[in-house]
């Protein structure tokens, strides 16, 4: 032990590590041990390029990698309309990204559904803009939701290390759309799964990106 602690320190030797019980020193093994590992890297990111192209179902950025925890939202605002579009994670509305196993996680599918169809309830819109909710549209081929077409293939998301995502569209029909300047997010409260919301506006008054936290539920624009 004594001799690892003493090489451990050696700034040359810059604590490559490996098992714990060997500390490789002298500067070839570390170059070898280098190259091995850029090679792996390689190697690594040959398999992984067809992977990701073999979950692009057509659909484009409906199936890019994602970070559990983290929504999009988009809002648009026309002149008599505003939509929403959320894309999240199906482990941040349900706890899994496949189709429920058991009754409970039937069950589980089943109040997030419910909650996301209610969509006055997820986004308030500034009442100023005097909007009423005309249309959801949900699609999740994952947990069987939406047009499950097209070149899709179950297997594909269905899988234990696959990722799968919600996709919401809320149509707002709106009095007067450009006066809104906010949406409150109760959304927050419906899936304490989410940690944040990255918010894109594209409202009259210009473009804006904002992340919002759990303690912050105003996605704000154009004041
Ligand atoms: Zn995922």
């Amino acid at each position: 032990m004594g001799r690892d602690d003493r090489v451990a320190h050696d700034p040359r030797c810059a604590g490559v590590t490996i098992n714990v019980s060997h500390t490789i020193c002298d500067n070839d093994s570390v170059k070898s041990l280098a190259n091995i590992l850029s090679l792996a890297a390689l190697a690594i990111a040959a398999l992984a390029a067809p992977a990701v192209q073999a979950h692009d179902h057509g659909q484009g950025a409906a199936q890019h990698a994602h970070t559990h925890g983290v929504v999009a939202l988009d809002v648009a605002v026309d002149a008599q309309t505003i939509t929403l579009q959320l894309e999240a994670p199906l482990e941040s509305l349900v706890g899994f990204e496949r189709a429920p196993r058991t009754a409970a996680e039937r069950q589980r599918v089943d109040a997030a559904v419910a909650q996301l169809r209610a969509g006055d309830r997820l986004f308030r819109l500034d009442p100023a803009a005097r909007c009423v909710l005309k249309d959801v549209d949900l699609q999740s081929p994952a947990i069987g939701l939406g047009k499950d077409g097209k070149g899709h293939d179950p297997k594909h998301d269905h899988g234990e290390d696959s990722h799968a995502d919600l996709d919401a569209t809320y149509t707002f029909a709106c009095d007067a759309a450009a006066q809104a300047r906010f949406v409150e997010l109760p959304l927050f409260d419906a899936f304490p799964r989410i940690r944040s919301v990255a918010g894109q506006v594209a409202a009259p008054q210009g473009q804006f990106k904002r992340t919002l936290g759990r303690t912050d539920r105003r996605l704000g624009w154009g004041r």
